[in-house]
């Protein structure tokens, strides 16, 4: 969690979990989402049933692991830690996690500076920061299970899969799912640890719930009412509110009594943040 110091400073700043375009480092595809991507995903009705199909032939790789582990220390150390994030399981995941492994080769260089990076698609891979703040506000334990949604590169899934028992994530553009599959892939997280769809998020994974530990990566203008059904008792869902160019701020929502009423949940703000639009159902209400 954050030192109150530390979360002081944070609500003054905006903080950037997932934005829509990757400062410093524009690439092709950091513009917009590909339209035709949004028409074919959408055009599906059993969209959010479809497993997503990892590469053939892709073999765990232990040694990624080694990878540049002096950089990820640092950037714990420097940034992530000394910015407010407490929770030794969540550090030793970010320390464990090589990140390089989820960017496209042409970001690999830049994969442990505090920002994020374009994975193509309008879509980014968040900043290390928000990865680690999210995940400790959310608390997993080794026995929890654990649903994403915005698979987007996968490293979101691995952190929460080195945290977790089980981890399910959900994309909604298909060429992303299926970067992200490839990296989960390569580095064993799937199959067994994570498991992947490609669907629209706002209604969750109602065949894998209740989940202890919800995480939502791009920001609806309103909470999704079939995530907080499927919340455990005790579950926290920890999601960024707002709108596509304006504040948003990112909650964290924990079921204190079964049901659907406000008291059945206990929401507390905790920064401003910045992440790409909530796509699908959700997105749509917004226009
Ligand atoms: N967690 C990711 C962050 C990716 S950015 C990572 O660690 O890299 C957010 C992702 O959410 C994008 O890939 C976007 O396509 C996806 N997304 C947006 N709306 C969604 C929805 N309704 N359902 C599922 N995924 C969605």
């Amino acid at each position: 969690m954050f030192h109150s110091t530390a979360g002081v400073a944070l609500l003054a700043l905006v903080l950037f979990g997932c934005p829509q375009k990757a400062p410093q480092a524009p690439a092709p595809g950091t513009s917009t989402a590909t339209p035709a991507l949004h028409a074919s995903s959408r055009s599906s009705s059993s969209e959010n049933a479809k497993p997503v199909e990892p590469e053939k032939g892709a073999a765990p790789v232990a040694s990624a692991f080694a990878e540049r582990a002096a950089e990820r220390e640092a950037l714990v150390r420097e940034s992530i830690q000394a910015e407010g994030v407490r929770d030794p399981r969540v550090l030793e995941a970010m320390r464990k996690v090589p990140r390089h492994r989820f960017v496209p080769p042409e970001y690999q260089p830049f994969a442990y500076e505090d920002r994020p990076l374009s994975i193509g698609h309008g879509q980014t891979i968040s900043q290390p920061f928000i990865v680690a703040a999210m995940t400790a506000e959310a608390a997993p334990k080794p026995t929890d299970r654990c649903l994403e949604i915005g698979t987007g590169s996968g490293y979101q899934a691995a952190v929460l899969a080195e945290l977790c028992e089980r981890v399910f994530s959900i994309e909604y553009l298909p060429d992303v799912a299926r970067f992200g599959a490839q990296n989960l892939s390569a580095l064993g997280y799937t199959p067994g640890r994570v498991e992947l769809r490609v669907g629209d998020g706002y209604r969750g994974w109602p065949e894998a719930a209740p989940f202890n530990v919800i995480l939502v990566t791009a920001a609806p203008d309103h909470i999704p009412q079939p995530l907080l059904d499927q919340l455990a008792p005790g579950g926290r869902l920890v999601i960024p509110i707002g709108p596509e160019q304006g504040d948003q701020r990112l909650e964290r929502w924990v079921r204190v009594a079964p049901g659907r009423s406000a008291s059945a949940f206990r929401r507390q703000e905790l920064m401003g943040v910045r992440f790409v639009p909530f796509l699908g159902e959700a997105g749509k209400k917004t226009r």
